[in-house]
């Protein structure tokens, strides 16, 4: 009966060449109708969509971008020829229809058409209660959104629907001095006038830019006709969906309500239905079990063919469905995963569809805990989400309290003013890691981000009192240690208290989604890893190989610290020599590790590249205990301390510098690499090693460097009677090194852009303080983003291009790739492959963030070429 109704209308429609069909701003829509979601909005494109699948939608006008953006400057569209387009008696309903829906737009007007002749029929047909509801809903509605009158006039009116519509109607008149409006027409310019304003809007424009719309963003608008969900028999509305939101498992979910309208039954509580039999109440499976029926194959239908997992919306009308609407499913990350992937599996759409689904940013929250997106936040102060995930624990002010806590398995966040590298073994002992100062790059971060570990930096509204064990938050709250905080390191809330958490999860889908990622892929991932539990993690994800360890890490373990110190205090050469071979085995016992861990993949060596005096005590219990250790006095510890003080390290005796000026350090690493090489090829894949030179900015650096570590390496092979290969490279990290790339390709098999680094300089802008004023920079609009989290691709930038334009100029087998953090960044992937890299190295927790972007970037590119 349905199903001939709307053919009839349909050949109506198109026989009578109806004046809305023939109006380009206002369309009937039928199969055919020209309507597109960039002209009229993804809504009313959906709906054409349904109306194809012959789904039984009520006849529906969509009003173009164009129509309602002339409605929004006062030049309405021909309302009689809209309202033609329905039987007379016909209630409409009038939805907003954005390009994207996530852009959003105002809320739905229901019962346009209500007045009191209307009422009085609606009355006799469907009962006094029902007739007041309708009425009722849509006075309201046209209050508040057309007469702008105060949503609070309405707040008291009586619960019964017959004196709640007659208090309404009153208050309506006693505000506005004038009856209700009782013409449709009226009623209709009424509401599309202050749908198309409320689009127009600052506040409105505002909240969807923050959702990525563009400022000229369109909206459409669709005239449905009502189907009311009131009246006799089973009557009602609801939404459904075959899956879980939280996890995408199948699942019908949803909720249905008889007499209701809307998404009703969205906020219906108790007095709603579940959709498929419950244990927890009463169904629409029991209550109207072909209904019910229906509903799943039309939901089925919408995902088959609209290739999507849709969220209905529907009316029952006397046990008869009608689908108002199709919506995609809410999803979290987890379950934006599972669909595409399930969508692919079922041959819906193709795994590289299921891969350009997924939102790379969105992978972090399947790789880390999260606060749950229900739980209440107490937020006390906010400062920079440095390394995503999130932990609770009990507020602990120094590393010495955090390992304390660890022994008693109790889980603490270490609060730092900045952390030095001293605090390694705090931060490994804590769940997470807060800082006053430091931006993206500094040290918290750049660690919290290798060991998966929550951390937010450069959180400078909240005053530190390391004496008093206290952190005061802006609104003056104190918090003490021992006190428990949550520190969300995905947003860069600091939290009170416990809030509920959410699990990582690494399931069947995700595994599969980077699978088909990778073979889509044209770029390589290779992780950042300082240890073997790095360098573990990096092969759990799949990274290709180690394209940066940084050498310095492993030396701040208690049992080796000492030594490194003995050697950094060394006044002869044998001296140092002493301290440098009992160095060697445990460097060697690394690297060993790393190399089997990774089995024959690549592995990256950077030698040591930081300030020594990093390695010294900066407090006076330190310096003692140093003192102990050397056998020396306190005041020559600390007058060599201060002696070796640098007004700018980061510029000073660092890198390369380090490795021409105190050779024998570089010395013992390349022969730990070397030997660590033989060792590992013995029982495993062989290995062929990369060393890299850091800081360089010379060329002769690099000569002296390479003849030493050529020397050993003939050394090495000499003793051991075994033949190996390596690789030596350079890092680029200076601007000089970008220009003079030229003289060092030749002499290497790599080069590898340090762009934290690089950054630095080429700014001019310590990566270490930068936190402190980054956001004002960033709200001022002097810096469109952080440059050291997005990759300055114009200045930054073209030192990269330029250096590796030169360094293949010389040396076309040359290997190029980035180091810095900006390795894992979406948007810094599209310019290193733009840009023609071999690979990008990042944290390895971002290494699946960086496989799925790399894919869709070429996946991407495969559809612009094709
Ligand atoms: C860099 O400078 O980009 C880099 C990777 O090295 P580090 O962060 O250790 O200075
Ligand atoms: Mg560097």
């Amino acid at each position: 009966m349905l199903q001939r109704q709307k053919t009839e209308r349909r050949s109506a429609a198109t026989e009578r060449g109806n004046p809305v069909q023939n109006n380009p701003n206002t369309t009937l829509i039928t199969p055919t109708a020209p309507l597109a979601a960039n002209t009229h909005g993804g809504r009313a494109k959906c709906l054409q969509r349904l109306v194809r699948l012959d789904m039984p939608v009520p006849r529906t006008v969509a009003l173009s971008f164009e129509a309602v953006h002339r409605i929004a400057e006062g030049e309405l569209p021909d309302i009689a020829a809209i309202l033609g387009e329905f039987p007379p008696e016909t209630l409409l309903c009038v939805r907003p229809s954005s390009e994207d829906p996530d852009w959003g737009g105002p809320g739905a007007v229901l019962n346009i058409g209500m007045n009191d002749a209307r009422h009085r029929e609606v009355c006799a047909s469907l009962g006094a209660a029902a007739a007041a509801a309708l009425y009722l809903r849509f006075v309201q509605a046209y209050a508040i959104h057309v007469a702008r009158l105060d949503p609070d006039l309405f707040d008291e009116v009586s619960e019964d629907p017959a004196e709640g519509l007659a208090e309404t109607l009153q208050a309506y008149e006693a505000e506005t001095d004038e009856p209700f409006p009782q013409d449709p027409k009226e009623q209709l310019a009424g509401v599309l006038r202050s749908m198309a304003r409320a689009w127009e809007g600052t506040s409105a424009r505002l909240l969807r830019q923050a959702k990525g719309a563009p400022t000229d963003a369109g909206l459409g608008l669709v005239v449905q006709e009502m189907i009311p969900g009131l009246g006799q028999g089973e009557c009602g509305s609801g939404v459904l969906q075959l899956v879980n939101s939280a996890t995408g498992q199948p699942q019908v979910t949803g909720r249905y309500l008889s007499q209701s309208q809307g998404r009703d039954a969205l906020g219906a509580g108790a007095a709603a239905l579940y959709l498929a039999r419950d244990a927890r109440g009463p169904s629409l499976e029991e209550a109207a079990p072909e209904a019910f029926a229906a509903l799943k194959a039309h939901a089925a239908l919408m995902r088959q063919k609209l290739r999507a997992e849709m969220q209905v919306e529907f009316v029952i009308e006397s046990g008869h469905v009608h689908i108002l609407d199709g919506v995609r499913v809410a999803r979290s990350s987890r379950a934006a995963v599972r669909i595409a992937v399930q969508l692919a599996r079922d041959g819906i759409i193709t795994p590289q569809e299921a891969v350009m689904r997924v939102d790379p940013h969105a992978l972090t929250e399947l790789l880390h805990r999260q606060v749950a997106p229900d739980a209440r936040r107490d937020v006390l102060a906010r400062g920079i989400a440095a390394s995503p995930g999130a932990a609770s624990g009990r507020i602990v002010f120094t590393s010495a309290e955090a390992q304390a806590a660890a022994s008693r398995r109790e889980a603490c966040i270490l609060v730092r003013r900045e952390t030095s590298p001293e605090d390694i073994r705090g931060m490994h002992a804590a769940a997470g890691v807060l800082t006053e100062r430091g931006g993206i790059t500094s040290h918290a971060a750049v660690i919290g981000r290798g060991l998966g570990l929550p951390c937010i930096v450069g959180a400078s509204t909240l005053k530190f009192n390391k004496g008093k064990k206290t952190l005061t938050a802006p609104d003056g709250r104190v918090f003490r240690d021992g006190d428990i905080i949550t520190i969300d390191g995905s947003s860069g809330q600091v939290l009170v208290g416990q809030p509920d958490m959410l699990e990582a999860t690494l399931d069947d889908a995700f595994q599969e989604l980077m699978g088909w990622a990778d073979d889509a892929r044209d770029i390589g991932i290779r992780a950042n890893a300082d240890s073997p539990a790095d360098a573990q993690t990096a092969a759990n994800f799949d990274a290709q190989g180690i394209g940066l360890c940084r050498t310095e890490h492993m030396f701040f373990d208690p049992g080796r610290m000492t030594v490194m110190r003995e050697m950094i205090f060394a006044q002869s050469p044998s001296g140092r020599a002493a301290a440098l071979e009992r160095l060697l085995p445990m460097q060697r016992e690394d690297f060993t590790q790393l190399f089997r861990i990774m089995q024959g993949k690549p592995v990256c060596i950077r030698l040591f590249d930081p300030p020594l005096h990093e390695f010294l005590p900066a407090t006076r219990t330190g310096q003692r205990e140093l003192a102990e250790a050397l056998d020396l006095p306190v005041s020559d510890v600390v007058r060599r301390i201060e002696a070796m003080e640098e007004y700018n390290p980061m510029l000073g005796l660092r890198g390369v510098r380090l490795g021409v000026t105190v050779p024998e350090i570089y010395d013992m690493q390349a022969r730990a690499i070397f030997e660590a090489t033989l060792a590992a090829s013995k029982d495993g894949a062989p290995v062929v090693p990369e060393i890299m030179i850091p800081l360089v900015s010379a060329r002769r650096e690099v000569e002296l460097v390479k003849a030493r570590i050529d020397a050993v390496a003939a050394a090495v092979q000499a003793e051991q009677k075994r033949r190996f290969d390596f690789r030596l490279g350079v890092m680029v990290e200076t601007p000089r090194a970008c220009l003079r790339a030229a003289e060092f390709a030749p002499m290497t098999s790599f080069m590898s852009f340090g762009t934290n680094d690089l950054t630095q300089m080429t700014y001019g802008l310590s990566r270490d303080d930068a936190g402190r004023f980054m956001s004002d920079y960033v709200n001022q609009g002097v810096f469109p983003e952080d440059p050291f989290h997005v990759l300055d691709t114009d200045g930054v930038g073209e030192l990269l291009k330029l250096g590796a334009e030169r360094g293949r100029a010389s040396n076309p087998g040359i290997t190029l790739s980035i180091c810095g953090e900006h390795g894992g960044n979406p948007e810094s992937i599209a310019f290193c492959r733009s840009v023609g890299f071999d690979y990008v190295s990042c944290s390895p927790f971002r290494v699946p963030v960086a496989r799925l972007a790399a894919a869709q970037l070429a996946i991407g590119h495969k559809i612009c070429d094709s």
